[in-house]
């Protein structure tokens, strides 16, 4: 067992590069009405328990009946997300760092990325996620105007957006990302591209942009089905991508996946493109998902549960897969071609055993005569047209 679980460490070390962290807070001021994830309203006890829970399981790392784990795992990045992480006390958080520099081998160039809500950035608390060493910060401004944030149950205004971007620069933050919702209820074109400017104005180092999703039991959806709000035009919504597109390379953007922009290439976000390279990532708290190299796991999404099995056995997964091979490779096409760079036909063939040119042939010429796609020499990737088109170019690979 031991031996398999340190055969399982260098696989990790070795399949794509170092891993990645993920630590879920889910904790918010209120519920936004779109939100799907797992998350629920601040208490100080609840979350004084989670955050020992937390403590607990990373601590516990790795998650299988293992005696001994030799020497710690290497990782280059840490991402703190939720919820909202910045809800919680500054030395809540740096605790929890504290501890994954205990249990992990941080590199020392580790990209780490605290989820910032706009509102949580008093001086004192942004000096303190400084001098913890988080080196990134992900601002949920979504959009610059308040009667979009007002219904859309956000608790903070346009200006407390603007005011935190300052924040977190003058308080020493270099790579700050800004977090955009295009498609909100009754939102403009104009209202979008409005968004746009006012974001670059910030001069931000990476941007992410979500189109709103109608996630069933949310406030949002019960809304829309009950005719209070109109359903989202998708028509509009792919207007609102492909402006995005346009304005941020026009502002020298590099638009390395579908939905994410860096101001230059090393800006991009690497604790994301972990998620969309296969390489290893472990996730913390409750619904945090994982992957080792091997399996796909993740934890109960009820906070409860959670907070029982932990402090009974150290650990909290609901469920693990045993990817098919046909699953393994399906996914990284579907992820790699979310990529700028694309896929290399020969890497890919080695890993997955599969040569995409032989097994796709009538779809790929298919699509390249439709210019969604194109490969030079080794590399498969979307063109602009297919980026714009990106759903329909998925679907000729669903086989
Ligand atoms: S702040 Fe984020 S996680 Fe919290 S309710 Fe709003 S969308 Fe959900």
């Amino acid at each position: 067992m031991l031996k398999t679980n340190r055969l399982q460490h260098e696989k990790t070390q070795t399949a794509k590069g170092k891993a990645g962290l993920y630590l879920h807070l889910p904790f918010c001021h209120s519920k936004c009405t779109y939100c799907g994830f797992v998350t629920g309203s601040y208490q100080a006890d609840l979350a004084g328990r989670y955050l020992a829970a937390l403590e607990t399981e990373i601590r516990h790392f790795p998650p299988r009946n293992v005696a001994v784990v030799e020497g710690r795992l290497q990782v280059d990045t840490v991402y703190f997300g939720g919820g909202t992480p910045s809800i919680l006390e500054a030395a809540q958080i740096s605790n929890l760092l504290k501890v994954c520099r205990e249990c992990f081998s941080l590199t020392p160039d580790a990209e780490i990325t605290i989820e910032v809500n706009p509102g949580d950035t008093a001086p004192e608390r942004v000096a303190a996620w400084k001098a913890a060493g988080m080196n990134r910060a992900s601002l949920g401004v979504q959009s610059f105007f308040d009667h979009h944030l007002q219904a859309a149950g956000r608790d903070h205004t346009a200006a407390q957006a603007r005011e935190a971007f300052q924040a977190l620069r003058q308080g020493g933050f270099e790579n700050l990302s800004i977090d955009l919702i295009a498609g909100l209820p009754r939102q403009t074109l104009a209202e979008w591209e409005s968004n746009l400017e006012q974001a670059l104005g910030l001069e931000p180092e990476h941007v992410s942009l979500y189109l709103l999703e109608v996630k069933e039991g949310t406030k949002l959806a019960q809304m829309v089905a009950t005719g209070r709000l109109p359903v989202p035009d998708e028509d509009l919504g792919a207007e609102m991508y492909e402006v995005m597109l346009n304005r941020l390379e026009q502002a020298g953007f590099d638009a390395y996946e579908i939905s994410n922009f860096a101001r230059h290439r090393a800006l991009r976000a690497r604790h994301n493109l972990k998620y969309w390279t296969e390489t290893p990532f472990y996730g913390f708290g409750v619904g945090a998902h994982s992957y080792d190299g091997e399996e796909r796991y993740w934890n109960t999404s009820l906070i409860h549960e959670y907070l029982e099995q932990i402090e009974t056995t150290g650990q909290a997964i609901a469920e693990r897969t045993a990817r098919s091979a046909h699953e393994k490779f399906h996914e990284a096409l579907m992820m790699g071609l979310r990529l700028r760079d694309g896929i290399s036909l020969d890497s890919f063939h080695q890993r997955y055993g599969i040569d995409l040119r032989e097994r796709y042939q009538s779809e790929l010429e298919r699509l390249a005569e439709a210019e969604t796609i194109e490969i030079i020499d080794d590399t498969l990737c979307l063109t602009r047209k297919g980026v714009l088109l990106s759903n329909e170019v998925f679907l000729s690979f669903m086989e």
